[in-house]
Formats: C-alpha cells, structure tokens, sequence
C-alpha cells in the first residue's frame, strides 16, 4: 500500500527548523566552514571531542546548564551539569594518567545507561585513548573477540557484569589487559586482580590539561559484523566531532532549550554519536534511562522529563505500536516538537501512526557504524515519503551504484532503479579503516566512492528507499549480527558438524536469528538437544546475539568452494524461489 507524503504546515512551527530551506543550504554548504562552529583546544593545540563537548560550555555561560538527567531503574534520578562534568571527567583522565594509560590505548566499557559508561566514555577521550563500547548484553565470547582484536588495555564494568560474563576467567586470554576497573561500593572489597572505579575515581585530581589532539588522532573503535569474519572494529578520529555537531543541527534539529532523549544503548554507534557526543556539543540537556523497554515507563518520562526531541529505533516504535495508542492518551507528550527514529527500516505505517498517536511524524534516518553519523534523513521542514530514508545531509553526496568486479563502477541515474547505496567519501565522521584489517578496509572502496553494502532506490525527487543488505548480516532489534559469529559459537558445541544462520523477517524485532544445524555421526535431533544448543549459544554469545529458533537439517547447502549458502535457507525458509544455485555442491 503507498502513503500519502505527510507535508509539513509551515505557519505553526513552535521553533523555526535549522534546515527550512534543504537546497539552498547544501548548495552552500562547506566542512572548513562547519568545522568553525566548533572552538578547537585552546592555544591552537588540536580537536578533540571532549573538549567540544563539555570543556567548552563548562568554561563559558553553560557551566551550570544541565548536560545529562540520569534516570535509574528504580526510579532514582542524577543531575550533571557540564561544570559537573568537567571535573567528573577530568577525574577519570587522571585515573587513566595514573594508571599509566595514554594516547592510543583502548579503554573498552562493559556497562548498562549509567552515569560512569558516559564519564569514562568522555574522560577517555580527554586522555587521548580510544574509547571502545561493548554491548552489555554480549555474552563472554563477542567481549573476549573484541577486547583481543583492539588490544584492550582497560575495560571498565560493573561488579554484576564481571561476575555475569566471567571477566576473570577470560583474563588469561586476554594479555593486553592490564586493568579492571569495577564500578561498585566504594567500600566493598573489589574481586582480585581488579581496581575499584569509584575508589579511583575519589582519589583523583578534578583538574586535568587535554593534551595536544590532531584531528586525525584515533578516538573510538565501534564493532560492526560482515557476513564472514571476525568483527571489524571501525575507527573513528577526533575530528568526527564535526560532523557529529551539524547533523544534530540539521538531521536531529537541535535548539538550545531542548531536553533531548536518545533511546540507544552506548554499546552502538548511535548511543555514541548521538546519545553522547552531538547534544552535548550543542549544549543541550539529556536524559539518560537506564532500564529497558516498557511503554507507559517511556510515555511517562517524556511527559515528566518535558523532551522535546525523541530519537530511537523501529524496534522500539513497533513495540510502542503494539501497546496501544490508547495509553498515550493518559499522558501529555505536548512538550515533543521532533522525533527521529534509526538503524533499521521504519515502516511506513509506523510513520503515519508517529501522526496519529503524538501529532508528529516519525523521521527516518539511515547511517551506519562505518559513516559515524547520520547521512540521509528526513527533515523536519520537508514532506515526508513514508518508507522513504529522506535525503541525503548538506555535505553528503549519496547514489546508487552498480559496482563491477574489474573495480569500476556505474551510477545509475535513472530513477527508482535499484543498486547499492553509494557516498563520495570526504565527510570528517567516516571511518579511517577497520582496525587490522587493511584488506576488508580497501574492498569498501571503488571508483571513488565507499560502498555501503545496503541495496536502495532512488526516487525522481531524491528521496532514498532502502531495500535490502547486500550481503548476510542480520539486523535484529537494532543489533546487526555476523552470521559466521553465530555459526561459529554453534560449531563449538560436541554435537555440531555444521551451522547456517539467518535473519528471518520478524514483525516486531525486524528479524530475527535462526541457525540450522546439522549434526555429527552417532547425535541424534532431539528436543533437549535443541534446547541444549540454544543454551550454549546464549550462555557464548549473550541474549541479544544468540538465535531464538534452530532447526536441525542432514546438511547445511554449501557451494562447491565450501560457502555456507544462507540466501538458499533463507529462501527454502521462507518458500521464495531458490534463485540460481548452480554452485551448489550437495543437498
Ligand atoms: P549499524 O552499523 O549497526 O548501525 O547498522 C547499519 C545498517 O543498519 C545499515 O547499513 C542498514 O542496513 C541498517 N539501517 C540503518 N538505518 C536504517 C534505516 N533508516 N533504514 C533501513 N536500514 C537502516
């Protein structure tokens, strides 16, 4: 079914978006002058994103103003204003100094939304190391991978995380790590070989001198999933901060009285970028909420909270659909003016029910790990398409290409053809390689233009369509998931000859994980052992990583040269057409 375009009533705007006029401004659009927005170190010495972020304003007339509005599980609340900031980072610079980690070193977080992920996110940054988040839902094994692919020399946790995820047996693996640091009771002893967060943190001078940044010095390693492959961590450099701080501006319309709400986990690129870095370099409020998903909770903490704008995920509006509108006629959500929604396809129904249920149409915008900020998005002064990505940011030039394998590219021009989402690289958030990786960096590149590995449309108008991935990476609730990640955790098990897993269409999560598995001489398929399998890929990979359904097959398709074929199971899963399967080796 098409939807109508949801136009926009230029007369009853409250505050006048930033970006009323898209043509005109990316026609006059230029980094170098962006980049001035921003202050740079003092006495000429570099950017660097914390700086930018808190620094800045805890020096000037927004010492006081509140940066980041904690809202605990069990209803607790903790105010920090940028003043507070300031020196609640700067202490955990100095805690780093003094445990002799500097420039370049990987400080790795493993927390759930609470106020020390965000201090050691920025203090870290202030130091001159690499911050590098981890889901907290990841289970031992996507923790010990990462930690060992950057050479993690410092993760920071909380004491029910260490325990849950067995840090301390993982340690013996893991010869970089030279510290632990636990987040819990100042006065509890903390678990052997580990250094107490909060101890350190009292101890710590509240003044601290960021040292020299170039623009180019390495600052976050995000970790992303390719369809084979150990996880890739995209680095990211300082000077990404720019880029941060106008697409605030333009995609997420930021204006100084805004009380911003990003519901993203900091274990993702988004919770980062835009849970973190871009509201504050605009000064603005933020509130953090540390537990999960529940609808009334989220409908009563905007309208307590007084957020303007609202930045989450299709997951979650799907689930805010499936509670009803008829809860959110018991609260006053009046004070929202935008909302924004990323990291998966939004449904175009979801959009118009954005209209319905608050009076605001839900804008879909599309970026990924590898471009660090948003690249495409849906404006709050333009007409919407719903099901549509928007256009692309003032400083972005996107097309759809069609790559060759001699490494030559066409543009497809005509519109509504269907290629690979394609951006002319140059914007200051693009990553700068995937760490070790040289090879699987350059394969990202062609004719001079970074390929994205998503499929879309391009409509006569300019409007973006998303249409599919390019390759087997699985988008579940959010989280892009490897499959070969998966498989990999499953052939560890006795029982386990050989794994294929994919992303089967979920109407709430997107999609969701199925493995299947066939088993070794002398196993035989049983219901205990399914549940047994489905265990251990839990108890490896954590909840959000692990798959929901397995099923047990003869054989897994391969080709001839041994590649798991998953569009095969994908299809004979969802009774589509087999395609060509002319590789095809057994069956
Ligand atoms: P990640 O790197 O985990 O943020 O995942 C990036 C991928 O998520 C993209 O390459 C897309 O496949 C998907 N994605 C992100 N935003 C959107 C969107 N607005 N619509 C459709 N897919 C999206």
């Amino acid at each position: 079914m098409a939807f109508a375009a949801i136009k926009k009533d230029r007369e009853n705007w409250r505050v006048t978006p930033n970006l009323l006029d898209y043509e005109r401004i990316c026609a006059a659009f230029s980094w170098q002058e962006t980049e001035r927005q921003l202050e740079g170190l003092p006495g000429k010495r570099g950017l660097n994103i914390a700086h930018e972020a808190i620094d800045r304003h805890a020096n000037g007339p927004l010492r006081d103003h509140l940066a980041l509005r904690w809202l605990g599980k069990q209803g607790e609340a903790r105010d920090f204003s940028y003043g507070d900031l300031y020196r609640l980072t700067n202490q955990f610079a100095n805690v780093l100094r003094t445990l002799g980690v500097g420039k370049g070193h990987r400080v790795f977080a493993l927390a759930g939304r609470i106020p020390e992920l965000y201090i050691a996110a920025l203090g870290t940054l202030k130091n001159g190391s690499v911050f590098c988040p981890l889901f907290s839902a990841f289970g031992p094994e996507p923790i010990q991978q990462r930690l060992t692919i950057a050479e993690g020399k410092v993760l920071v946790t909380t004491d029910l995380l260490y325990g849950r995820r067995k840090i301390s047996e993982l340690r013996s693996a893991l010869p970089h790590l030279e510290h632990v640091l636990v987040i819990g009771d100042p006065d509890d002893p903390s678990p052997p070989g580990t250094h107490n967060f909060r101890k350190l943190m009292a101890e710590a001078s509240d003044r601290f001198e960021i040292p020299p940044t170039d623009p180019e010095d390495m600052a976050l390693i995000h970790f992303t999933s390719g369809t084979t492959g150990r996880p890739k961590g995209a680095v990211h450099v300082h000077k990404a901060v720019i880029a941060h701080h106008i697409t605030g501006t333009y995609a997420l319309d930021f204006h100084p009285d805004d009380i911003f709400w990003c519901t993203a986990d900091p274990g993702w690129v988004t919770g980062t970028s835009y849970g973190i870095i871009s509201p504050m370099t605009h000064g603005i409020s933020s509130i953090i909420d540390e537990a999960d998903f529940d609808a009334e909770r989220w409908y009563r903490l905007i309208q307590e909270q007084r957020v303007t704008v609202w930045y989450t995920a299709p997951t979650a509006v799907r689930m805010l659909m499936k509670a009803g509108t008829g809860i959110i006629r018991k609260y006053d959500l009046s004070s929202l003016r935008f909302i924004s929604s990323v990291g998966e396809p939004l449904n175009p129904e979801a959009v118009v029910w954005g209209t319905e249920a608050f009076g605001l149409p839900i804008h879909d915008n599309w970026w990924q790990t590898e471009t660090g900020g948003i690249m495409i998005a849906n404006y709050r002064a333009m007409p919407i398409r719903p099901g549509s990505m928007g256009k692309p940011l003032p400083g972005i030039e996107a097309a759809i290409v069609h790559p060759h394998k001699d490494g030559t590219v066409d543009v497809l021009t005509e519109a509504g053809v269907q290629g690979e989402l394609a951006l002319r690289p140059g914007w200051p958030s693009m990553f700068r390689g995937y760490l070790h990786e040289e090879e699987r960096y350059r394969k990202c590149f062609a004719a001079g233009w970074y390929l994205t590995g998503d499929l879309a449309r391009k409509d006569a108008d300019g409007y973006f369509w998303f249409v599919g991935r390019a390759d087997d990476v699985i988008k579940s609730a959010g989280h892009l998931i490897g499959p070969f990640e998966v498989e990999s955790a499953l052939m560890e098990h006795p029982a386990v000859a050989e794994a294929g897993v994919i992303g089967k269409p979920d109407p709430l999560i997107g999609e969701a994980v199925k493995a299947f598995v066939s088993l070794k001489r002398g196993c035989e398929p049983s219901e205990t052992l399914r549940k047994e399998l489905l265990g251990h890929a839990r108890s490896r990979l954590g909840p959000a990583v692990a798959p929901r359904e397995i099923d047990f097959r003869d054989s897994v398709p391969k080709t001839r040269s041994g590649k798991i074929m998953r569009r095969l199971l994908k299809a004979r899963e969802l009774g589509l057409p087999e395609g060509d399967i002319s590789t095809l080796e057994n069956d």
